[in-house]
């Protein structure tokens, strides 16, 4: 586990500054690869988190490293692997998470007074025993700690589940949750070293042997991230040869559209498709987000066209005419009869968590992610998940956990369901659950 339990916590502010050659840059870029690969973005229901223990042994026995050098290959490993992954864009997305469920499974691990250092090195204010009583997560706790930061520093999370408490201008929060603000931070700095990175790309090419291992890790991220995105696809897209194929396989209809949608719509799809019917015109994300989760489901065109055309002329703003000239040509586009998203799959849940946050009067999004307390417990109550189950799926939200939130809520709501891993996919969890319903039928 060393890798992952690395002291002090690193935070990566400075670059580590020693001659290194190409080949020992490259096995300990390698070394930091691994270990972000053998992290799994949402770790399996009663799964380990990661085989980080291969990963330490791999890492000393075969590229010939010391254990004790480990803080110093994993900042090396780091830092060239930001140059790598600066760009594209879905190489350095996938970077960006990876790093923050490697900085979350570290924080978890840390110790109080690790955490304390990790603390003061971002520059937020950490006090010992001054947790108001009304701070969630710390009443009845045994020590009080709380942690004052700026306000401006706290996740929308936070602020949106009422995890903070106000005082004098700064935000209170428990150690637990500082957690997320400090990881909050840690983002944010990584996509400015990223962008940083990628305007000074031409820096790299005057050394060509390190431009050319630069390149050659990059070419290895793409296939990485092309083979996760990949195994996240429901079984029912990919076929016989490994390659996605072009047509869903559900067999959502208009006609059971609203059995579907009360069963087995996965909670993200439920709520935008509810919310468009209370009045809220889904905007950009939202629709996308829809569009090919409804084609993947099944639903044909011509029914697809009919039933987008019915929920968005509910707005009296868009009436027949404007929806054929506005709307019409994505909703093609998306079946392939337009442009050339025939093989486009829907959005599976890392990607659909990575959304930004939902401005007002925009829906789109995981509910696990964007939902305040309040809405979340109104929303476990409203699907049907038995209350013994809730506060297991309101602590993996608030851990972040978002996909191992809604496998928990699958669970509660299918009841002796076959289905037994991690929700993914939008259109896997719609899949498990037609499948549990057709077992109900037959008995
Ligand atoms: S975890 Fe995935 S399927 Fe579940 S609500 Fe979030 S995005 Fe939708």
């Amino acid at each position: 586990m060393e890798m992952l339990a690395i002291e002090p916590l690193p935070l990566y502010l400075e670059t580590p500054s020693v001659g290194l050659s190409t080949s020992e840059v490259e096995a300990m870029a390698g070394a930091r690869l691994r270990l972000l690969v053998a992290c799994p973005l949402h770790i399996p229901l009663g799964g380990v988190a990661c085989d980080a223990g291969a990963l330490s042994s791999d890492l000393t026995l075969n590229a010939g490293f010391d254990v004790g050098d480990l803080p110093y290959i994993d900042a090396v490993g780091h830092f060239t692997l930001r140059l790598a992954f600066s760009e594209p864009r879905a190489l350095r997305e996938w970077f960006v998470q990876k790093e923050l469920r490697v900085f979350r499974l570290r924080w978890a691990a840390a110790s109080e007074d690790v955490r304390a250092v990790a603390l003061t090195t971002a520059g937020l204010v950490c006090s010992v025993d001054t947790a108001p009583d009304e701070l969630p997560g710390t009443v009845g706790a045994t020590r009080s700690l709380a942690v004052s930061v700026p306000f401006t520093s706290v996740p929308p999370v936070l602020i949106a589940q009422r995890r903070v408490v106000l005082r004098h201008g700064k935000a209170l929060l428990s150690t637990e949750d500082a957690g997320c603000v400090i990881g909050h931070l840690f983002e944010i700095h990584l996509r400015a070293a990223l962008d940083l990175a990628t305007a000074g790309a031409h820096h790299v090419q005057s050394h060509v042997g390190f431009c050319m291992l630069v390149e050659r890790l990059r070419a290895c991220g793409e296939q990485i991230v092309a083979r996760e995105e990949r195994e996240a696809l429901p079984e029912a897209t990919i076929d016989g040869n490994g390659g996605r194929s072009d047509f869903p396989r559900g067999d959502l209809t208009l006609s059971n559209f609203e059995e579907q949608l009360q069963q087995s719509f996965p909670p993200c799809m439920r709520h935008m498709v509810l919310s468009q019917r209370r009045g809220q015109h889904l905007k950009d994300q939202g629709r996308l987000q829809l569009r090919f989760f409804l084609r993947q489901a099944g639903l044909p065109l011509a029914s697809a066209l009919q039933w987008w055309k019915v929920e968005l002329t509910r707005d009296p703003v868009i009436d027949a005419h404007s929806f054929s000239k506005n709307y019409a040509y994505a909703i093609e586009h998306a079946y392939g009869q337009r442009g050339a998203s025939a093989c486009r799959a829907g959005f599976g849940c890392a990607k659909i968590i990575q959304l930004p946050f939902p401005k007002v009067h925009e829906v789109h999004g995981c509910p696990f992610k964007i939902f305040s307390s309040g809405q979340l417990q109104a929303a476990l109550e409203t699907w049907g998940v038995a209350p013994g189950a809730r506060p297991a799926i309101w602590e993996a939200a608030l851990a972040g956990e978002c996909t191992k939130a809604c496998s928990l809520c699958f669970d509660s709501t299918h009841p002796g369901s076959k289905f037994s891993g991690h929700i993914r996919h939008p259109n896997a969890y719609l899949r498990w659950s037609r499948a549990h319903y057709a077992a109900c039928t037959r008995g």
